[in-house]
């Protein structure tokens, strides 16, 4: 087939890109370079069924393509919030960009939608059919409103339209690739620690996360797209829940750091505890993480030596 993957050359997407390509494929990777970098793909461009282009999802695209996995957004806090309105604008038109295109060539068209339109959740571990509990005019909220606006493009051209779509929920997902200075807690903590630095704990490091590595995750939206029982919304992430702190002290012991822990103000409206109910995933796509947190970590903090 030939794959169109918006944000492609991003953490995740580079990583699609690359299991896409070993899976026999053509591959055309659209993304304007904000948070992503060629030195993701460069391997990749040597790849005859490898194309890069150079694009924003804002603006209309038009390519021949079989599917398209749309993964154009910045994913993390620090980046999402730097120009707000952008991230609204690039979740939204993004969305309506990669329907339309779906639409006329009749393209399986992937939404990475994610954990985020839950919100602070009220109910945990959290089910597709909870409906979140979302601040609409929070710092948070241009990521948060943006994507659920997505995923509402993306039923209603369902059902209007027929698209053919899928809608995935990601949760917090790490491994190779993530941007030493992205703001995420995982690079965060492991750049702190190879550096010697503080380790910033925001907060009293009392909040969840559970951390799934990206290539159980990639594994996940390749079964997604192939299956036709369920368009989704489907939660894919390790259900394994860990506190901040814990994961502190995880990335200090297997870096063997000598970093101190400090702490710094929690921001606005930061969940306070998130863990996917799988059972879906599990039933459906027979798929469930294989990737325990410390082998991850080895493997991101291995990426990140003699980087930082
Ligand atoms: P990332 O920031 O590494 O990747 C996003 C990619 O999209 C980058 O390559 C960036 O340059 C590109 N991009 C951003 N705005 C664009 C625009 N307007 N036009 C074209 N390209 C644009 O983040 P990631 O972690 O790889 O996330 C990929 C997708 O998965 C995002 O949609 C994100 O919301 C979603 N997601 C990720 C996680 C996670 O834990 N990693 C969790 C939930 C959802
Ligand atoms: N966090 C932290 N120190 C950091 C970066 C993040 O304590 O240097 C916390 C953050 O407040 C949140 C959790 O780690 O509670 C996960 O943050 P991240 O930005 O990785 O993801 P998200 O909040 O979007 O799940």
């Amino acid at each position: 087939m030939r794959i169109l993957v918006t944000g492609g050359a991003g953490f995740l997407g580079s990583h699609l890109c690359e299991r896409l390509l070993e899976a026999g494929h053509e591959v055309v990777c659209l993304d304007n370079l904000f948070t992503g970098r060629k030195e993701n793909i460069y391997p990749l461009l040597e790849n005859p069924r490898f194309e890069f282009i150079r694009h924003d999802v804002i603006d209309p695209f038009k390519v021949e393509v079989d599917q398209i996995y749309n993964l154009a957004c910045p994913a993390s806090p620090v980046h999402y919030q730097y120009n707000p309105i952008k991230t609204a604008k690039t979740s939204v038109m993004g969305a309506i960009n990669c329907l339309g295109l779906a639409k006329r060539v009749r393209a399986r068209v992937f939404q990475a939608s994610t954990s985020e339109v839950y919100g602070d959740p009220l109910v945990h571990p959290q089910k597709e059919d909870y409906r979140g509990h979302v601040n609409p005019i929070g710092p948070r909220a241009c990521y948060d409103e943006g994507k659920r606006c997505a995923e509402t493009l993306f039923f209603d051209y369902h059902r209007e339209n027929k698209v053919d779509i899928r809608v995935i929920r990601i949760f917090n997902t790490y491994g190779p690739r993530m941007l030493p200075d992205d703001g995420r807690v995982v690079s965060n903590f492991i750049v702190q620690a190879l550096r010697g630095q503080d380790i910033t704990v925001y907060g009293d490091g009392s909040q969840t996360r559970s951390f799934c590595f990206v290539d159980d995750l990639v594994e996940g939206f390749v079964r997604f797209m192939g299956q036709t029982e369920t368009v989704g919304p489907m939660n894919l992430g390790n259900p394994s829940e860990f506190t901040i702190l814990e994961l502190a002290e995880k990335v200090i012991e297997l870096t063997a750091s000598n970093s101190k822990i400090v702490r710094k103000p929690l921001p606005m409206d930061d969940p306070k505890q998130r863990q996917p109910d799988i059972s879906l995933a599990r039933k459906v796509l027979g798929w469930e993480p294989k990737v325990p947190l410390e082998e991850g970590l080895t493997r991101t903090i291995d990426y990140f030596r003699g980087r930082v």
